[in-house]
């Protein structure tokens, strides 16, 4: 469990990149390949080989370096079968419900169809860590794209189910702009408050507000609280299902300023 680094970083303008070093192999995984070139800057000062990128989805801010990647390293690219013809260069093709070694550590598959159909969430036990791509975001969650509501509710949910301690990396540094909407929609709820004087903090330093935690979330993110009586309240759904109040809270954000 201490053998491994993590090491994240902010890329484009707001993708968060992430490395894995494990101490003992020397290998090194990457979480999606949003930016060859400041991936490669963060491998070359750390002097790390990059042998593996787990791809989340096939869009372009998380695929794009994969081929500039992988001429220079040869890594391995690990993607969603789903999505295998647009993800270049991918090299292994995997769905939920798999589970394959890295380095001596269980990685489990998660299926997560939404923001994409084929999306897909990494999550190591061990290390009590889950990547979750543009899923699941501190105090929010990705935009529906290619799948239903339904589908995005029950893909969001899954990773909130996840054990509480579990570290959430994202794919998104939009934690702040997240919480403006999480405010709007619960803005009596103390943890919440607490967490977004703190991101306003971090962000005002220009540091990342992630990895948060489940059990973060669950307090604070609206998307995981569709159960919640003041949000059910605040949007006049007291008696509509989860998934109803999910899709409601998704189209007001989509139209947030
Ligand atoms: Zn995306
Ligand atoms: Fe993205």
């Amino acid at each position: 469990m201490t053998d491994l680094t993590f090491h994240q970083f902010i890329c484009r303008s707001d993708n968060y990149g992430l490395l894995l070093h494990d101490h003992k192999s020397g290998a090194t995984a990457a979480i999606d390949a949003p930016d060859a070139a400041e991936i490669e800057r963060q491998l070359d000062a750390r002097g790390w080989n990059l042998t593996d990128i787990f791809t989340t989805h096939h869009h372009g801010d998380h695929v794009e370096g994969n081929l500039a990647l992988h001429e220079r390293y040869g890594c391995s690219i690990t993607g969603p079968r789903s999505e295998a013809s647009k993800i270049p260069g991918i090299t292994r093709q995997v769905t939920g419900g798999d589970s394959f070694n890295w380095q001596g550590r269980e990685v489990r598959v998660l299926d997560c169809p939404g923001h994409t159909l084929g999306h897909v969430a990494y999550h190591i036990p061990v290390e009590a860590a889950v990547f979750a791509g543009d899923t699941l975001f501190s105090l929010g969650c990705g935009r529906v794209f290619e799948g239903s509501m339904e589908q995005m509710y029950s893909s969001v949910s899954q990773l909130g189910a996840l054990p509480p301690a579990t570290k959430l990396y994202c794919g998104h540094e939009y934690t702040q702009s997240n919480a403006r909407f999480a405010l709007a929609i619960e803005p009596h709820n103390p943890t919440l408050v607490r967490r977004a004087a703190e991101v306003d903090s971090l962000r005002a330093e220009g540091r990342m507000t992630c990895p948060s935690t489940i059990a973060a979330e669950r307090e604070a993110n609206p998307f995981l609280r569709t159960g919640s009586v003041a949000i059910r309240k605040r949007l006049g759904m007291e008696d509509a299902t989860d998934v109803q109040v999910f899709a409601e809270l998704r189209e007001r954000k989509n139209s947030f300023r």
